[in-house]
């Protein structure tokens, strides 16, 4: 059979040369380094933790990314299999020796019969008679691939930063101050004309807002990190910085709004939150990319009234981070729309994180061993992980007009906002819920649906 080209032998390449491999496929992998490097990377090894060595929570009753290590094991990942023998003590975290484990993959992939490892760049389209490819070449994808990409998938298609906006908890959201209405009560083309959830502010709290905004300390970047900002998407403290009204004539504009509960005072000054996935399950803060520390990000968007007790899917950032605008250009089997030759894996279709990155490589290998094969598969359901992180990037099971997600895609971590919610009842014999318990039992009832319905799929 035809070999499947992988190109990229970073977290995602390696898995999915691995999945297919073992699914029977041959495998070219394609790696440029060391004959050409990127800005993070500083060995020749495949899959090498550019920065932190950790894995994040490992608990995979009540964690999203812990859920996502046990699927990838029960699917016999070989990131899960490496980290998991060089694993450091971390707590409930799965840290990893990086040396120890990224030649270990190397060591694994080198050794394998169907697989074959050419170190050279692609530098533009793959050439045609390259049948079957999987693309994943990651946050810092080689200029020469990542332009040929942009000519592809047109202009808007292609990001090379991301300017990131908080995401939040729907249900950590205080509903009883924040009030659902679009500005002028416009429907917009898949609205009702009550889009937004907006929190009013007096002049007294905008003030407190903008003053510790501009007390904040900023994350310190590297020179070749340093971010371009473009007019219509600067970060919020910038904005803070050229003026204390900025804001209020900006993304904080206070007009065409009216507080039900207090139609006759004015609000100095809203923060709009806008739904973020067709679950609703995850609103983020219109306009408020910010570089600003993650632990001070909490802190000072906690002093937004509604958002006390704001939980964070994602804080805000600002990155170099090549990626794909996934909803509008990728199929719901990761094939590019423009080019199904082309199918894209790891951080570059628009998830984020080591741990996501190796698990869209896992399902791409898979899909595209089938393919090889003459096999029929589909993508893992959406109840699980797997399945919630692939239906974010690709808007995969939904309405396209219900979701307009292509609009303002931006990256993300795999996290429970993802998941369809679940309903849950006391445990007999229990009155009333304390603490976090009901949290907890809603992650492990997700959890458990996860597992069953990996099964099947696997
Ligand atoms: P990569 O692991 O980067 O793999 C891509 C591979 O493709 C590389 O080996 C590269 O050399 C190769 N390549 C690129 N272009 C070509 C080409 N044209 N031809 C052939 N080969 C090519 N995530 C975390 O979870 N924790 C962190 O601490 C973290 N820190 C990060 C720090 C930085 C500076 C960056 C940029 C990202 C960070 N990430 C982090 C995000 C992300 O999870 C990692 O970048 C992850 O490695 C992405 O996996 P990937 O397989 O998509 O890309």
């Amino acid at each position: 059979t035809e070999p499947i080209h992988i190109i990229g032998a970073g977290l995602a390449g390696s898995e999915a040369a691995w999945q297919a491999a073992e699914a029977g496929a041959s495998v070219v992998l394609h790696e440029m380094r060391p004959q050409r490097t990127t800005d993070a990377h500083q060995t020749h090894g495949f899959a090498e933790l550019v920065c932190s060595n950790s894995f994040r929570s490992d608990d995979h009753e009540h964690n999203a990314v812990g859920l996502l290590h046990e699927e990838m094991r029960r699917c016999g990942s070989l990131i899960m299999k490496s980290a998991d023998m060089h694993a450091l003590p971390a707590g409930g975290a799965l840290a990893v020796d990086r040396d120890g484990f990224s030649d270990a993959v190397t060591a694994e992939l080198s050794a394998h019969p169907n697989i074959t490892i050419e170190r050279s760049e692609i530098a533009g389209l793959p050439p045609a008679e390259w049948q079957n490819v999987i693309v994943a070449t990651g946050p810092l994808t080689s200029p020469p691939l990542a332009e040929a990409i942009r000519e592809l998938t047109g202009e808007d298609s292609l990001a090379f930063f991301d300017a990131i906006a908080p995401i939040i908890h729907s249900d950590s959201i205080d509903h009883d101050i924040v009030w659902a209405q679009s500005r002028y009560d416009k429907p917009g083309p898949a609205g009702t004309g009550a889009d937004y959830l907006n929190c009013p502010m007096t002049e007294k709290q905008y003030n407190d807002f903008i003053d510790a905004l501009l007390a904040a300390p900023l994350h310190q970047f590297k020179d070749w990190e340093m971010v371009p900002y473009f007019d219509g998407c600067l970060p919020i403290e910038v904005m803070a910085e050229r003026g204390r009204e900025t804001l209020r004539h900006g993304p904080m504009k206070p007009v065409g709004l009216t507080n039900p509960r207090d139609p006759l005072t004015k609000p100095y000054a809203i923060v709009q939150l806008r739904q973020d996935n067709a679950l609703g399950t995850l609103w983020n803060m219109v306009g408020f990319q910010t570089k600003m520390r993650y632990g001070v990000q909490t802190e000072i968007f906690r002093m937004i009234p509604g958002l006390e007790n704001a939980q964070f899917a994602r804080l805000g950032g600002l990155h170099r981070n090549t990626f794909l605008n996934s909803p509008k250009v990728l199929r719901p089997d990761l094939k590019l729309r423009a080019d199904p030759r082309l199918r894209f894996a790891g951080q570059v279709t628009g998830v984020e994180g080591y741990v996501e990155s190796a698990a869209i490589g896992l399902v791409a290998g898979r899909l595209a061993a089938a393919e090889t094969l003459g096999k029929l598969m589909e993508t893992p359901p959406r109840t699980t992980a797997l399945g919630a992180l692939i239906d974010h990037i690709t808007g995969g099971h939904l309405e396209a007009e219900a979701y307009s997600s292509a609009r303002s895609f931006q990256p993300m971590n795999v996290n429970f906002g993802l998941f369809p919610p679940v309903e849950i009842s006391k445990p007999e014999g229990v009155k009333r819920w304390r603490g976090n318990e009901k949290v907890m039992a809603k992650r492990k009832a997700i959890t458990t649906r996860a597992l069953q319905d990996l099964t099947v799929w696997a």
